[in-house]
């Protein structure tokens, strides 16, 4: 791949001041350089943004929606390369990579269709009281390495559309998706509407205390999103923060184990186990314990794990070596407390895989239990009464999702009811689109991403308050 990758500031397709390696996780070898901004880029890159603002955020909503809707097309246009680009940075097979390239081009879309309107609060007695939504100014869109392009757009479609202008900061190990993208819209924004910079984790901090960025959209862990938190307190900056989670799966005792497993297994290992909110843990009634866990380790030893460019590969390696050694760690820990039923030893092989794994018999203290794992590895934990098994499923500092499997809704929806997360699904999992909220309550997040919440995160309520003048 000889592709030059450039970053985008004011417009313009720039090199770096260095270059560093981004890193086939499939094979361990270098993929392509990524050029690396130094502060002074970043400061130019907000100068651009910044001087961007006014004829952006006073082009009417729907002619930024057509620029919108025009990345949409662009993107689309060229699926299958940003596809291939995917699985080669990023390491998911090639199916979920075009699932993650359309997806974003149906995020655009979404957002592309939605409108922000003034909302009269009062029109009485000569006294209107208007509420409009104004932009908030320049955002910094700070993504994370396991869906480097969606969750861009998550921030890029509602940030564009009320009249912001932006800078992305890719993750070090997954940025070409992103300068890819950049590409494309080079072509189709005004300059300094959109700006990318490359970074090995340094400019960060630059960004969420810079004194010209008013919103830091953030996805990423935990421990980073309250650095974030701290660093733009000194100038009172808008933040939304989309945390780490450890989401339970509870499975009522009304079902056929064997029929739900796989739906579980799924949950657990897409993206080799890789998203916020994967089954990170699952509770299983004591009678269905064994055959449950038997079904999971079946369907682990099936899967097929190689290089997500291979035709039929199924899991991915996981996207990073300080990623792979701590997902190895957590499991060489399980391995000592419980059972490890399937996979648990790395493939002996350049690249970063670790077949699927399933965990039995460990104690709800069991590190692999409590942490957030973002691995392809799944806990199997047994119980008896159910208000036990919410009390354990809300344990821990997450609430970022979760799931409730049973055949009678009405009792399965009243388990969710009790569940402390953000978004809880039942009989499915990962149900995510534009249209509906996302957010994460306790330290998984603050503020939405998705659906009107998620636009209106982008905005500020502006009020004008207006009387008639009486003549004397
Ligand atoms: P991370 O927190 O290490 O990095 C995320 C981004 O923050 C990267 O771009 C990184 O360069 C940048 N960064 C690093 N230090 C920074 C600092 N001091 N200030 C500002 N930015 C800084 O996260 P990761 O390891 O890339 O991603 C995995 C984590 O992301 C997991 O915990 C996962 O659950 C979480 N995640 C959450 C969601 C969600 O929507 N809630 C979605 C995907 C991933």
């Amino acid at each position: 791949m000889s592709h030059l990758y450039r970053m985008l500031i004011d417009g313009e397709l720039v090199p770096g001041t260095e270059t560093f390696d981004v890193v086939n996780p499939a094979t361990g070898a270098s993929l392509a350089p990524c050029p690396k901004a130094d502060a002074a880029m970043l400061e130019r890159a907000v100068a651009a943004a910044r001087a961007a603002l006014p004829a952006w955020s006073a082009m009417a909503m729907a002619d930024r929606a057509a620029l919108i809707d025009r990345l949409s097309d662009a993107l689309e246009a060229r699926a299958s390369e940003f596809a291939s680009l995917l699985t080669a940075e990023q390491g998911k097979p090639l199916d979920q990579a075009m699932y993650e390239v359309m997806g974003s081009v149906f995020t655009l879309r979404a957002f592309a269709a939605m409108r922000v309107e003034p909302k009269v609060l009062r029109d009485e007695g000569g006294n209107r009281v208007v509420e409009h939504r104004t932009p908030l100014g320049v955002v910094a869109a700070i993504t994370p390495w396991n869906f480097p392009l969606i969750l861009l757009m998550n921030k890029l479609g509602p940030a564009l559309l009320t009249g912001n202008t932006l800078i992305s900061k890719p993750a070090p190990t997954t940025p070409l998706t992103t300068l890819l993208f950049g590409e494309l819209a080079q072509a189709i924004l005004p300059r300094g509407v959109l700006n990318i910079l490359c970074d090995q984790n340094e400019l960060g901090p630059r960004l969420t205390a810079h004194p010209d960025i008013a919103k830091v959209a953030f996805t990423g862990s935990t421990a980073t999103g309250k650095k974030v938190m701290a660093s733009g307190a000194d100038t009172v900056k808008r933040v939304t923060l989309e945390l780490g989670g450890n989401d339970a799966a509870i499975v009522l005792d009304d079902v056929d184990p064997r029929r739900i497993a796989h739906r579980i297994y799924q949950g657990a290992m897409t993206n080799a186990g890789q998203i916020c909110v994967a089954i990170k843990r699952a509770y299983v009634p004591a009678p269905m314990y064994d055959d449950f866990c038997d079904e999971l380790a079946t369907l682990a030893r099936q899967a097929i794990v190689d290089d997500g460019s291979k035709q039929g590969t199924t899991i991915g390696p996981i996207q990073n070596k300080m990623q792979f050694d701590k997902v190895k760690a957590l499991v060489e820990d399980a391995r000592q407390r419980g059972t490890v039923l399937a996979g648990g030893e790395p493939l002996d092989r350049p690249g970063y895989f670790m077949p699927p794994t399933i965990v039995r018999d460990l104690d709800d203290d069991a590190p692999l239990v409590r942490e957030e794992q973002f691995g392809p590895v799944l806990p199997v934990l047994k119980y008896d009464e159910i208000d036990d098994v919410i009390a354990r499923a809300n344990a821990g500092e997450y609430g970022l999702g979760g799931s409730v499997w049973g055949k009678d809704l009405t009792r399965a929806t009243d388990v969710a009811m009790k569940i402390d997360s953000g978004t809880v699904w039942v009989n499915q999992h990962l149900a995510i689109d534009a249209s509906i909220p996302f957010r994460g309550v306790k330290q998984s997040g603050l503020g939405a991403e998705l659906g009107e919440a998620g636009l209106l995160e982008y905005t500020q309520a502006h009020i004008v308050n207006s009387v008639e003048l009486q003549d004397a």
